[in-house]
């Protein structure tokens, strides 16, 4: 997955991305499954009806 605060691309077990010391799942300005940008407070993008549900 990709860090939702800077889009660095980190495990999906990650606990704080390595890039920018944050909980990859705290930001919102990235996808964190397409590295999308997204608009603040949203949880998902705007192409999240093509991502492949896991
Ligand atoms: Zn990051
Ligand atoms: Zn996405």
């Amino acid at each position: 997955m990709y860090c939702r605060n800077c889009g660095n691309e980190v495990s999906d077990k990650a606990v704080i991305c390595v890039a920018c010391g944050v909980p990859p799942k705290s930001g919102d300005k990235y996808c964190y499954n397409c590295r999308a940008e997204t608009y603040p407070n949203a949880q998902i993008c705007t192409l999240a009806a093509t991502h492949a549900t896991v």
